[in-house]
């Protein structure tokens, strides 16, 4: 394969490092510098003029075999494919189970990540669901962190939710521990995303299995932390502690009408109270469910929608551009180092060729490529 050499892209990696050109050589960057003089018949030479490159979005939580089925079967959202992501820049979704465990499996999840790889989608899962003990493919959480290269850790595990399992503290310093040792010994992060609900109890579960025992605090990471404003003081203060937190994009008029706080205003106020911004990510929840209860009953649901993200971030650069490198970054470097994709999430040597191009101007998404492959070319989608 032809190296590709991008000419006079405006970087940000995902800080601002100005107009670079940036040459990719197989599945990797092996050159970002003011100018590389590189010609003749070995090399692709795409002039970016002056577009913008940003590293291809790590979104932590998305649902590519769907999500739903809260208020019965005709609510079940659709699957996703590698053109969905593809044309929302997300290069490495991680995929996760969800509320029903019992419809679709982890086998299902697996076949379908899997074969958004064979696209040229760099895809991850989750073991486990909202469900405790966790469901798995080999009959334990170690063994498949372990034993099945996608599986990067484990999630959403659900608590403070109507729709959780109630999983005890036992049992829940029980999967901190299989996850963490795991991860140790595949070289993973064995991350547990949890799910946060709406419930009084906030992330105190986490905090009570953190105290009995020797695991460290970014074993769990939550999301949903934008909820509402109290669980959003709620895990602020776990961010405090050293963990990570996630913020989800995905949401309706009707969830910020009954107190979600949008995604940007939650990574603003973290970063106004000091939250290192390190520890802030946001996700999609792509393919998962909004639904919408009013006293307890199910009036209402539609899928999260992958764009979401970027769409986020055009929002961002319209505010300001420290809001738009804090965002990217929690959509890129951030997730990376949490969920221990230490070749994604940057645009740096060594790393993986992930990137997408942006106009300049109105920030719409022209051109992706994930591991060195183009999946979306001149607005032409190429998966
Ligand atoms: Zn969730």
């Amino acid at each position: 394969m032809k190296p590709t050499l991008i000419r006079n892209a405006h970087i940000h990696a995902p800080d601002p490092l100005g107009p670079q050109d940036i040459l990719i050589a197989g599945h990797s960057i092996a050159a970002v510098e003011p100018s590389i003089d590189l010609a003749g018949a070995h090399v692709h030479i795409l002039e970016a003029n002056g577009r913008i490159l940003v590293p291809g979005l790590v979104d932590a939580l998305t649902h590519p075999c769907g999500g739903g089925g809260e208020g019965g079967f005709g609510n079940r959202t659709p699957e996703l494919s590698a053109a969905d992501f593809a044309q929302a820049g997300i290069t490495s979704p991680v995929g996760a189970l969800g509320t029903d465990s019992i419809t679709r499996s982890l086998e299902v999840l697996f076949g379908h990540i899997m074969g958004l790889r064979a696209q040229g989608i760099d895809a991850y899962m989750y073991t486990g669901a909202y469900r405790v003990p966790p469901a798995t493919l080999t009959g334990e959480v170690m063994r498949d962190l372990v034993l099945i290269d996608p599986i990067i850790g484990v999630g959403e595990v659900a608590i403070s939710d109507h729709r959780s399992s109630a999983p005890t503290i036992e049992e829940l310093r029980r999967i901190g521990a299989d996850s963490r040792v795991g991860g140790i010994v595949a070289g993973k992060a064995g991350t547990i995303l949890v799910h946060v609900g709406d419930g009084e109890i906030g992330l105190s579960p986490l905090r009570e299995a953190l105290k009995g025992s020797d695991l460290p605090i970014t074993t769990f990471y939550p999301t949903h932390a934008n909820r509402n404003q109290r669980l959003l003081a709620d895990a602020m203060d776990f961010a405090r502690g050293g963990a990570a937190i996630d913020f989800t994009v995905s949401t309706t008029p009707e969830f910020i009408a009954d107190g979600e706080v949008p995604a940007l205003r939650a990574l603003r106020e973290a970063l106004t109270n000091d939250i290192p911004a390190d520890r802030l990510t946001m996700s999609s929840d792509a393919g998962g469910s909004l639904p919408h209860y009013k006293d307890g009953e199910l009036v209402g649901l539609q899928p999260a929608p992958p764009s979401s993200l970027i769409q986020s971030l055009r929002e961002a650069a319209s505010v300001s551009d420290e809001l738009f490198t804090a965002a990217l970054a929690a959509m890129t470097r951030n997730p990376a180092r949490v969920l221990g994709l230490a070749q994604k999430g940057r645009i740096h040597p060594g790393h993986d060729a992930d990137l997408l191009l942006l106009d300049a101007d109105s920030l719409a998404l022209t051109d992706v490529m994930c591991r060195g492959r183009w999946l979306f070319r001149d607005n032409q989608l190429l998966c």
